[in-house]
């Protein structure tokens, strides 16, 4: 019930309290999320732009310069000289909006996407009315190159892959995916994890717009881009592909907009911004180098306990194969710790994010290794 007005200590002791209730990174055993602290500077400037909405870009063009910076920045990055885009609220909203654009243009409704694809695909399907085509995948858990060839055709509205996916960190064959696709469909590739991971890894093949049948692709700048939630890159190759989703806003500033959402919380766009800025092409490697390296030698000391991982890990995520994965993390959860479970195939992942020290992995390690004793894992 709405009760009468509470003095702002008094709200803010209540508030306080909700937010003493809620788990965070900076206690480490969060190692099932794809998301970080945010860097301070992205958390000072997030506050800042509190008014900010770019559904409202008249008045905001402070925002909307940031807004067309991160977009030129990222597109630099992904090697798509010339692309264009928008800073969205994450990557389901950019999955959406490029399955939508796929529909609109092509008038077609159906969806090639990997097994291994993140649900927000599917999600937009349904929203969108599209029809997913779910392929499956190969012994090294990407998608199959030879069953997306056997689906597609005239029908096909979109062909989707993963760069980095959410299960295993995988990348999908991207350059095979895309001379498939190469003047016959919309391909997009969902980089909502790999988009800040990837660029700064050596030996990693061409992922990004280097791929000439690559029509859209998005990355997150609240997972491994280390800025606040919400911030996600939208970046597609044509600017007037667009139109396709452009509705009057006729008591806007603007004349059309072509965003799934209308108010949309812009803060995110000023925090990615300093983000990027602060952290720089030599910070984000650092950053990408250091979860590697911890990535890596968890890799090497759950194999020396005599477990199986389902993969070498190619980016920051590590999936261990258990008999029963489920009570393994029933029984770390009860220590504190907050871990995730795969299903193709079933295996406790890992995430290997800047808050998992490598203090915070030796304590991980002990307490699984004495969990699989109990369990008779190991
Ligand atoms: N795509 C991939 C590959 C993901 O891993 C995720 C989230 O984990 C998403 C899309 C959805 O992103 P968001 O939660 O920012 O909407």
């Amino acid at each position: 019930m709405l009760q009468k007005g509470l003095e702002y200590d008094d709200v803010i002791s209540e508030v306080e309290k909700a937010l003493s209730e809620d788990f965070h990174f900076e206690d480490g055993k969060i190692l099932g999320s794809m998301c970080t602290q945010p860097l301070d500077v992205a958390i000072d400037t997030h506050g800042m732009f509190i008014e900010s909405n770019l559904g409202n870009p008249g008045l905001y063009p402070g925002t909307r310069r940031l807004e067309g910076k991160i977009v030129e920045m990222m597109a630099e990055l992904l090697n798509g000289k010339g692309v264009t885009g928008r800073v969205l609220e994450g990557g389901t909203e950019a999955n959406l909006t490029a399955l939508w654009i796929a529909r609109n243009l092509t008038g077609r409704k159906e969806v090639i996407l990997g097994r291994n694809a993140h649900f927000s695909i599917r999600k937009a399907c349904d929203i969108l009315k599209m029809i997913p085509r779910e392929v499956d995948v190969d012994e090294d858990h990407v998608m199959d190159v030879g069953e997306v060839e056997k689906h597609i055709g005239d029908d096909t509205a979109a062909v989707v892959a993963t760069a980095g996916t959410t299960e295993f960190g995988l990348v999908d064959p991207i350059d095979k995916l895309s001379k498939l696709c190469e003047e016959h469909t919309w391909f997009h590739v969902d980089a909502a994890w790999g988009g800040f991971i990837l660029p700064f890894l050596d030996d990693v093949p061409a992922f990004d717009f280097r791929n000439a049948g690559l029509s859209s692709m998005n990355a997150d700048g609240h997972k491994m881009g280390m800025s606040t939630i919400p911030s996600a890159v939208f970046l597609l190759r044509k600017e007037e592909d667009l139109q396709n989703i452009a509705f009057e806003s006729p008591y806007l500033t603007s004349v059309f907009q072509t965003t799934v959402l209308g108010t949309r919380a812009s803060a995110g766009v000023p925090s990615l911004y300093a983000t990027m800025m602060s952290m720089g092409r030599d910070g984000y490697r650092e950053n990408v180098e250091s979860c590697m390296s911890r990535t890596r030698q968890l890799a090497r000391t759950v194999k020396d306990m005599g477990l199986r991982l389902v993969t070498e890990p190619v980016t920051n995520i590590l999936a261990v194969r258990l008999k029963d994965p489920v009570s393994v993390k029933d029984h770390l959860e009860r220590r504190g710790w907050h871990l995730s479970l795969t299903k193709h195939p079933e295996a406790l992942r890992l995430v290997v994010m800047p808050h998992a020290t490598e203090e915070t992995l030796d304590v991980l390690i002990e307490d699984m290794t004495s969990a699989c004793r109990e369990l008779g894992e190991i």
